[in-house]
């Protein structure tokens, strides 16, 4: 790829501010100039300034695609290997009580088998962008949503909530993961559990460093202020990779509902 690409300053996801300049600037792995920002007020790491949307999705087209999906093995057999893990933390920890399952950025749509495999009758959505994927989604007889968490819309039926939403490794991926997070919570209720999983910025080495396809880097701090601030109660999480950070969640008020609701209970005697 060319170097003619242009840059654009984004506010942190946390705080809000906005930084019209950059901390360091490096070639990543992909031999792209990416230039790095750590927010002054929360310590969140994100690459700012950084491309359009339009340019990333050329990217993700011509080169990220290519190294990343081909999560299948030669014979065409599919690969339950994350699966399996996701499935253990979630059910040994007592989450058992699911009918419905969403699978955001479900890839090939080993997680919706391995889930349909183990708990029949169990009806399974995904949301994907890669058409092929989809394809084969679908082909497996599973429900394919229209979700766009960088946009803030999606198209789903009527007030469509789920028991189970999955979506491991997409946080940093994404173009602003507080919005992406407040569109998840519309579709969730209030029994409804999220599992996430990102990278960990802390085991930086481990992860395969800073690169221009993970527009954020997390550390446990900075996730558990973003569900501070959206509002989500953290029930378990975890390091145990020792290079991934994941947490099970459900739905809570906002810090802004639950600070206003102590004005009104002081208020109110
Ligand atoms: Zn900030």
């Amino acid at each position: 790829m060319n170097n003619t690409k242009k840059y654009y300053f984004v506010a942190c996801p946390i705080c809000g501010c906005k930084r019209y300049g950059w901390d360091i600037s490096i070639k990543d792995k992909f031999e792209e100039e990416i230039k790095i920002t750590v927010c002054p007020n929360d310590g969140i790491i994100y690459l700012n300034p950084r491309w359009s949307k339009t340019q990333y999705i050329k990217f993700y087209k011509s080169i990220y695609d290519n190294l990343k999906r081909p999560d299948v093995q030669e014979n065409n057999k599919p690969i339950f290997k994350n699966a399996k893990r996701v499935m253990k933390r979630i059910l040994n920890n007592g989450f058992n009580q699911f009918n419905s399952v969403l699978d955001i950025g479900a890839g090939r749509g080993w997680m919706l088998e391995y889930i349909k495999m183990n708990k029949p009758g169990v009806e399974t959505f995904a949301s994907e962008s890669s058409t092929d994927c989809k394809i084969q989604i679908e082909n497996n007889g599973h429900n394919i949503i229209d979700l766009d968490l960088d946009l803030g819309s999606h198209k789903i039926n009527g007030n469509k909530k789920f028991d189970l939403i999955i979506m491991r490794h997409v946080l940093e991926h994404l173009y602003q993961p507080n919005i992406a997070l407040s569109i998840i919570k519309d579709l969730m209720h209030d029994n409804s559990v999220l599992y996430i999983a990102v990278p960990n910025v802390n085991r930086i080495k481990r992860i395969k460093g800073f690169h221009c396809a993970h527009l954020y880097y997390f550390s446990d701090i900075n996730m558990r202020t973003l569900f501070n601030n959206i509002g989500f109660e953290v029930l378990v999480s975890g390091d145990e990779l020792k290079s991934e950070l994941w947490y099970i969640l459900k739905k809570s008020d906002s810090i802004y509902k639950r600070q206003l609701d102590k004005i009104w209970r002081y208020i109110n005697g």
